[in-house]
């Protein structure tokens, strides 16, 4: 394809749809490039800029792009993008909402179950033959019946809780505001909720003003029974006061997704047979990566073609 370039992609898509859009639009594609500001130059016309949570975006960037019109990302969050300099700019965004929340609450019930029952102890228990030297596997903790706090009832947070219902449990929330349109007890106190609560599931944004509401107070509210859940991001939780919280007695135990410094966990974590870890995959299934892929694409498409996004960060 001739002609100026369309798109600046700054992020891959998977093999398939980076292909799909090179084939359909005149793209300069950058991902593996470190020094954009400077690799950016051919594409100066262009009117879209594609990126994910991950690659981020930095103003220096959005300078060196006078056409730019909208930025498309991947991933929900967006605390990576200098989101108010792009406004600034009048440039539109957009991420890709609604198609992981099923996933990331699969995945925030995997962690509550692994935690709880400890299913990866058990499995490394079997395998490694402790079954057959050692003989019972130590007693665990129930899940169904018991109390499911939501810190941030957002789409993915609905999803969350909905498959509470399964497990008879009841659940309330926290939100900087209330939802009357739910059922589900709203909880005004971060604090009173992870008092209340048995489970606490983050599941609110990232960034400056998430950061740490999780901190010591909150984790030895939720006590030494209690389980922390975060598939939000890493920065909402006090790091230190939670490895001390576990370590101590004083936290019951953790599933976690997400730390604030990844993909380095902290070590103390490694030895804790109550800490249930995974690797940042909240949505990283084959069906829902390709969705959000294919969203991105959707949002760049329609912004070429008709001038508006379809999913727009508002
Ligand atoms: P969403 O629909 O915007 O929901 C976010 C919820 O958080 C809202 O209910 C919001 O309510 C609440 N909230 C915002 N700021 C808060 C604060 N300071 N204190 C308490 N609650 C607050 O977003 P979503 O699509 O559900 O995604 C939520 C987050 O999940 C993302 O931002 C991302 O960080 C994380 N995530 C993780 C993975 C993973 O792989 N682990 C994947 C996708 C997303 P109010 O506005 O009323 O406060």
């Amino acid at each position: 394809m001739s002609g100026p370039y369309q798109i600046v992609q700054i992020a891959s898509l998977g093999d398939d749809v980076d292909a799909e859009l090179a084939r359909r639009y005149r793209v300069l594609p950058l991902w593996n490039e470190a020094d954009l500001e400077n690799m950016v130059a051919p594409a100066r016309d262009a009117s879209v800029l594609i990126t994910s949570v991950r690659r981020g975006l930095r103003s220096s960037l959005i300078d060196k792009l006078p056409n730019l019109g909208a930025v498309c990302s991947w991933g929900v969050g967006y605390e990576t993008l200098d989101v108010s300099a792009a406004r600034e700019r009048g440039i539109v965004l957009s991420n890709t909402p609604h198609v992981l929340d099923n996933c990331v609450a699969d995945l925030a019930w995997a962690l509550m179950f692994s935690t709880a029952r400890r299913t990866s102890v058990g499995d490394r228990y079997v395998k490694g033959g402790q079954w057959t030297e050692i003989g019972a596997f130590p007693l665990s903790t129930r899940v169904w019946g018991k109390r499911l706090g939501v810190v941030g009832l957002g789409r993915i947070g609905m999803a969350i809780a909905r498959r509470a219902m399964g497990f008879d449990m009841e659940v309330r929330y926290h939100n900087r505001s209330e939802r009357p349109e739910v059922q589900y007890q709203y909880e005004p106190s971060l604090l009173a909720l992870a008092e209340w609560a048995d489970f606490l599931v983050l599941a609110c944004p990232g960034g400056p003003e998430t950061r740490h509401i999780v901190n010591r107070d909150v984790l030895k509210a939720l006590g030494s029974t209690g389980i922390l859940v975060n598939i939000a991001r890493g920065t909402v939780v006090d790091e230190s006061a939670m490895v001390e919280a576990l370590a101590s007695g004083e936290l019951g135990g953790a599933g976690l997704d997400v730390v604030a410094n990844e993909p380095h966990v902290p070590p103390e974590l490694f030895t804790m047979d109550n800490v249930s870890l995974m690797p940042h995959v909240g949505s990283a299934t084959l069906e829902t990566r390709s969705d959000m892929a294919r969203l991105v694409m959707q949002n760049a498409e329609s912004f070429l073609e008709h001038g508006r996004l379809l999913t727009p960060i508002v």
